[in-house]
C-alpha cells in the first residue's frame, strides 16, 4: 500500500479528536507531500537538523511537531516555526524554550516528557520528578510556553499489557494534574502517547495525539 492508503486506513482507525502525527524521520521530501497531497498537515521529526531542513523544502503551511529528544541549544533553531516540541524533560530546556519563544514574539506549545517504560533509555520525567518540577514551576514565569499537557512512550514489547499499563499510568498523572496543579487550564488537554506498534492501546487508554512513522512511511533503513 501507498502512503495515502496507509494514511486512510489508520485515520478510519482513530476516532476524530485524536490527532495523527505522522513521523517522517529517515523519509525522504518526496514520500512526505504524497501525506501532504492527502491533505495532511501535522508532521513530526525526531531530529532538530532534519526537521529544519525538510521544512525548507515543504511547504509552508505544515504543522511541525518535534518529538524526539531536543537539546537546549538546538532550540533557536525551532522557536520561529514550530508547532509543538513533545519532549520537554527538564527544566533546563523549558527555560530555554520560554527565552527563544519570548525572542520571536511566539508562544510555543510543549508536552513534559513522562519516562513510563522499562528501558533506560527513553527520557523523560519520573512522576515524581514531574511532581517537583510542577510545584516549583511559577506558571507566570513561563509567559510564552503553553504546557499543554504529557507525553510518555511505552516500552517496546509484544507485551500488550505491560503497554498498557504503562499508558494507564500515564493517563492517570495526567488527569491527577488536570486537577491540581493544571486546574482551570483548558488548554492542558493533550496526551501524547502511541506510536505504529502500540497506538490502538494508546487510543484506548486516553491517547489525544498518536505519532506514527513506520505504518505510513514503511519501515526505516538504518
Ligand atoms: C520514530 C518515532 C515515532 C514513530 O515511530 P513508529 O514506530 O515508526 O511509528 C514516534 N515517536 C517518537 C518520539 C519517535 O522517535
Amino acid at each position: 500500500m501507498g502512503v495515502a492508503e496507509n494514511l486512510t486506513a489508520i485515520r478510519k482507525d482513530i476516532p476524530g479528536h485524536v490527532t495523527l502525527v505522522a513521523v517522517t524521520k529517515t523519509k525522504p521530501v518526496e514520500m512526505i507531500l504524497e501525506a501532504y497531497r492527502t491533505g495532511h498537515r501535522d508532521f513530526g521529526e525526531n531530529r532538530a537538523q532534519d526537521l529544519m531542513w525538510k521544512r525548507e523544502k515543504l511547504p509552508d503551511d505544515i504543522r511541525w511537531h518535534m518529538v524526539g529528544h531536543l537539546q537546549s541549544n538546538k532550540v533557536k533553531f525551532l522557536a520561529p516555526f514550530v508547532h509543538m516540541i513533545h519532549g520537554v524533560d527538564s527544566l533546563k530546556l523549558l527555560k530555554m524554550i520560554q527565552k527563544e519563544a519570548q525572542g520571536n514574539s511566539r508562544v510555543i506549545d510543549v508536552l513534559l516528557q513522562v519516562h513510563i517504560a522499562q528501558e533506560e533509555t527513553k527520557f523523560g520525567f519520573s512522576a515524581d520528578e514531574l511532581h517537583d518540577l510542577v510545584q516549583s514551576l511559577d506558571l507566570s514565569q513561563i509567559s510564552h510556553v503553553r504546557i499543554r499537557g504529557l507525553m510518555g512512550m511505552a516500552t517496546f514489547t509484544e507485551d500488550d499489557v505491560q503497554v498498557r499499563k504503562e499508558f494507564r499510568f500515564l493517563k492517570e498523572l495526567f488527569d491527577r494534574m488536570k486537577q491540581s496543579a493544571f486546574a482551570g487550564r483548558d488548554d492542558f488537554n493533550q496526551l501524547s502517547m502511541g506510536m505504529s506498534g502500540d497506538y490502538r492501546l494508546a487510543v484506548e487508554e486516553g491517547s489525544t495525539m498518536v505519532r506514527i512513522g513506520s505504518l505510513i512511511f514503511g519501515s526505516r533503513n538504518q
